[in-house]
């Protein structure tokens, strides 16, 4: 069974559009797939990039124990 043509809104190539392809249906399956991969997990961090994200991490966690705390109390 043939798919229905449609053509891509970021590079205009045309392309089918399969029921299971990802992302959006006016984008073509390269198109979606660049959009939807992380930009955290593409991005390689310095370690000071890393040290303020764990310590950010710490600070969330700790946070959210509190609050789980607080509500049992
Ligand atoms: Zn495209």
């Amino acid at each position: 069974m043939p798919f229905p043509i449609k053509v891509c809104a970021i590079c205009s190539e045309e392309f089918e559009l399969r029921p299971d392809k990802p992302g959006f249906a006016n984008r073509c399956p390269e198109c979606s797939a660049s959009e939807s991969v992380d930009p955290v997990t593409k991005h390689s961090m310095s370690a000071d990039e890393r040290k303020a994200e764990s310590e950010a991490n710490e600070a969330r966690r700790k946070a959210i124990r509190e609050l789980l705390y607080r509500k049992d109390s």
